[in-house]
């Protein structure tokens, strides 16, 4: 009767033409009318479709909830805005099962009350929602990964260091032993430094887990001066090379502001990269050079570190501060990149000098204490 309606006022073509599914729904739930794009993605004729219970069109599983939430609509199609996207699974006639997006319309013709309703098959949006979770998981597992070895790289780094002296100390410790007769003070030297490593890379582990707490940091007020001259000490006194230093440290220089721990780091791991690179070069004259001035026109201090080694490649230049970088056989190339995270951590900046030959010179800026 319904398509007697359409048909006498000439919108049956209309319809027709629609590129959607559409099914008009009478209060019943019956199929009173389907187009021919709702025809083709049912698999069906019109007049198998037409006069049918609309449940037909979904799985026997979903039929029952499905009748309850249309008979609620029909009480009262405006409680959901019409139009709104609906998802189901629907079902052809060969049986397959689409997921398939509808949007309701009530609508009076006829004084009867009718919906009709607008089907979408979503299937290709859904399998791109499925790849896009699988890759965002995929994704999600990789950056755990990266993190984790990131993670265990800067442990093995903090470690690294102090194990590698402590390693030297007992090796020289066990020589003595094996000579005739041993330096009783020069033996307590060799262990004095194994202890003090020791503690060293326990102090390290603990600041280093107080740094993944930022809030466990604390900004001190001190001068920048005095631990360049200690960690200097500390660091020419854990290699072979015989270093020279020249230090032009400002007089009067303001002191800074930072986490001490966090500085004493980056300068050692400076001095030891300079130290190691000029020993790895062969340098007949290794020198390094630390200079510090408070700058004219900003609130803060520069520290700049320099070393007549052997300097670095275009392409390391590129890539010194990325995590892993490494020349070195006992590297694991966090230093540099550890480095740059406790100075900004702290309100400075650390940066290489592009135009030092030869040799490397970095830079470091830290807030003077207000
Ligand atoms: P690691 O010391 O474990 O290699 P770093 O991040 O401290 O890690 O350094 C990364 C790399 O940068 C080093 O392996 C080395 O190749 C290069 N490098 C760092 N400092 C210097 C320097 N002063 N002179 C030459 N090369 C350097």
């Amino acid at each position: 009767m319904e398509n007697g309606f359409f048909d006498q006022l000439g919108f049956r073509w209309l319809f027709d033409a629609a590129a959607d599914a559409l099914l008009l729904i009478d209060a019943e739930g019956r199929i009173a009318l389907s187009n021919t794009a709702a025809q083709e993605m049912f698999g069906r004729s019109g007049s198998q479709l037409d006069g049918q219970s609309v449940e037909c069109l979904m799985p026997q599983r979903f039929r029952l909830h499905h009748r309850e939430l249309r008979q609620a609509y029909g009480r009262d199609p405006h409680r959901r805005t019409a139009g709104l996207g609906l998802e189901l699974v629907a079902l052809k006639s060969s049986g397959e099962e689409f997921p398939a997006e509808i949007s309701l319309s009530p609508l009076h013709a006829n004084g009867q009350a009718f919906t009709l309703a607008t089907v979408h098959n979503i299937s290709s949006r859904k399998q791109l929602e499925r790849d896009l979770l699988v890759k965002r998981r995929e994704m999600d597992a990789l950056q755990k990964v990266h993190v984790a070895a990131q993670t265990a790289a800067v442990i093995a780094h903090e470690l690294n260091q102090p194990l590698l002296a402590i390693s030297s100390y007992s090796k020289s410790a066990l020589l003595m032993l094996d000579g005739n007769s041993p330096n009783p003070e020069r033996l307590r030297q060799a262990v004095a430094g194994c202890e003090l490593q020791t503690r060293r890379a326990g102090e390290s582990i603990r600041e280093l887990l107080a740094f993944l707490n930022m809030s466990e940091c604390p900004a001190e007020i001190f001068d920048i001066n005095r631990e360049i001259r200690e960690m200097l000490d500390t660091a020419c006194a854990e290699h072979h090379l015989q270093v020279d230093s020249h230090l032009e440290l400002e007089l009067d220089l303001p002191p800074v502001k930072a986490n001490r721990t966090h500085i004493q780091k980056t300068l050692l791991n400076l001095f030891h990269n300079g130290i190691e690179a000029m020993e790895s070069g062969r340098i007949a004259d290794p020198m390094l050079t630390v200079h510090t001035r408070s700058l004219p026109d900003e609130p803060l201090v520069q520290v700049s570190v320099a070393d007549n080694g052997p300097g670095f490649s275009p392409d390391q230049r590129k890539r010194l501060f990325d995590p892993f970088f490494t020349t070195k056989s006992s590297g694991i190339g966090m230093g540099l990149a550890i480095s740059r995270s406790l100075v900004e951590a702290n309100g400075g900046h650390l940066w290489l000098e592009n135009d030092c030959l030869p040799g490397a010179q970095f830079h470091l800026t830290l807030p003077v204490s207000p």
